[in-house]
């Protein structure tokens, strides 16, 4: 049979289905419940291995709850499920089932090292767009080991940059972004800002916690510097200004996606997601640059005192 006659689920295989997308309906959560049946011999779960909607009650639970799964199975290692009793264990089970996962090899210390694990993958989960449990893993919170996850950014030093690009994107508003990686935290706050503000070329209401972390104009004015040979290339290579505003970007480093008609033209949707993904990672790499740079310039006397934080957060991270 030729392949062009084979049925198209022949020929593609569906990708595994990611994170929750959206809340539930109050009609499907309605379903949701009714359609459950208790696992008599597993405390808290379905027969299917699910966590027990009915159980969740509080009104922290409500938002684990409200989540729809995309997934339908949860991933209990090697098919062992255990009870759910504690509000922790019901919450990061549901989260389990609707959170990010990690990328192949990016897994928290205790994913990887693959003791204390229930499921068998590593996801942090948000809730309306909020980071729950300080970033840690679903899986870690499950044990009680949520505090010691080494993706909490106040516990340890360096948090894999698919976590913190995630917050970035899903929360850039997040107190732990800005404390911990301020210029992550400014960099998606001006993201957030173009998302939010297509058509007016005016700040919404929203954007006074974005000019307490920009740097003020002065500073900003530095993205303007020109390349390393004065009067070559500046006007020439000027990027085009957005119309609607935006940061002015810096020619001899950077090409915004922005100004490739593929991508403003807005008629190839796979295209613009793949470059909206593009533009995270290069928020990603730009500030882990930003911060490699920063330390080496504080070393060699180039900077006299870090440039984004705060005195109190200087206290946090000091070395003796
Ligand atoms: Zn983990
Ligand atoms: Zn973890």
């Amino acid at each position: 049979m030729c392949p062009t006659c084979a049925p198209i689920s022949e020929l593609m295989e569906l990708p595994p289905p990611g994170p929750s997308l959206r809340l539930r309906t109050a009609v499907e959560l309605t379903a949701a419940i009714k359609d459950q049946v208790e696992d008599t011999s597993f405390p808290g779960l379905d027969i299917n291995g699910l966590p027990l909607m009915r159980n969740f009650i509080t009104s922290l639970d409500n938002k684990f709850r409200d989540l729809h799964p995309e997934r339908t199975e949860l991933d209990w290692k090697n098919g062992t499920r255990r009870p759910v009793k504690s509000p922790a264990a019901r919450r990061s089970a549901q989260g389990q089932l609707c959170g990010v996962e990690a990328p192949a090899n990016q897994e928290c210390t205790s994913c990887a090292e693959g003791k204390n694990n229930t499921f068998d993958h590593c996801r942090i989960v948000f809730t309306k767009e909020q980071a729950q449990w300080a970033w840690a893993c679903a899986n870690c919170v499950f044990v009680g080991a949520g505090h010691k996850c080494s993706f909490r950014p106040d516990r340890f030093l360096h948090v894999p940059s698919w976590v913190v690009t995630a917050v970035a994107e899903r929360q850039p508003s997040s107190l732990m972004l800005s404390a911990h990686y301020p210029t992550m935290h400014s960099s998606a706050n001006r993201m957030s800002l173009m998302r939010r503000n297509p058509i007016l070329n005016v700040a919404p209401a929203g954007s006074n916690d974005a000019d307490k972390e920009n740097p003020p104009p002065p500073k900003r004015r530095k993205f303007q510097i020109g390349p390393a040979n004065p009067g070559e290339g500046t006007v020439k290579d000027a990027p085009l200004k957005l119309k609607k505003g935006g940061l002015p970007s810096n020619p001899t480093w950077y090409k915004s996606p922005l100004e490739d008609p593929k991508v403003y033209g807005m008629e190839d949707k796979a295209y613009a997601l793949d470059t909206y993904r593009d533009l995270a990672d290069i928020i990603a790499r730009a500030t882990e640059d930003h911060a490699r740079m920063k330390e080496t310039m504080l070393e060699k006397g180039f900077l006299s005192e870090p440039d984004d934080q705060k005195p109190e957060e200087e206290n946090v991270f000091a070395v003796e």
